[in-house]
C-alpha cells in the first residue's frame, strides 16, 4: 500500500533504526515509546490488522524478532509484554499489523 506509514518503513521510505529483521518482518524503536524497551515489530507485507492476516508463518516470524529485540535490550530474564492492538476498541491507531514489545518496567494486568 503507497500510503501506508509502515509500508514506507517497510520498504525503506522512511528511514529507521532496525534492530532486528528477517524474511517477513522487521523491528525498531516506537516514535513514542511508553517503556523503557519499546519496539515494534512489522510484517513486511502489508495486513491492516490481526483480522486480516492471511499468511499465519508471519505471526511466528514477528514473534522471533520479538524475541531477539528481548534478548537484545536485556529483558528476556526481567520480562516483557508483546501485544497486538487490532481494530478500534483494541486502540489500533496504525492499520499495518503490528506487534509491540514492551519491557523495562514492571507492568499492570488487565491493560486499561
Ligand atoms: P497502535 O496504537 O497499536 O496502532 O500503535 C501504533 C504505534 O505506532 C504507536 O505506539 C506509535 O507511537 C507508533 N508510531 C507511529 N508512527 C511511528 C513512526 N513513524 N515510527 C515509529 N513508531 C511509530
Ligand atoms: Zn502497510
Amino acid at each position: 500500500m503507497n500510503d501506508c506509514l509502515f509500508c514506507k518503513i517497510a520498504r525503506g521510505d522512511i528511514p529507521v533504526k532496525v534492530l532486528a529483521f528477517n524474511e517477513h518482518a522487521l523491528a525498531f524503536p516506537d516514535l513514542r515509546p511508553v517503556a523503557p524497551t519499546h519496539a515494534l515489530v512489522i510484517p513486511r507485507a502489508h495486513f491492516a490488522s490481526l483480522g486480516d492476516l492471511t499468511d499465519f508463518d508471519v505471526l511466528g516470524a514477528m514473534h522471533a524478532l520479538a524475541v531477539q529485540v528481548a534478548r537484545d535490550t536485556g529483558i528476556l530474564q526481567s520480562g516483557f509484554r508483546t501485544v497486538i492492538n487490532s481494530g478500534p476498541d483494541a486502540g489500533q491507531t496504525v492499520f499495518h499489523l503490528h506487534l509491540h514489545v514492551l519491557g523495562g518496567r514492571p507492568m499492570e494486568w488487565p491493560p486499561g
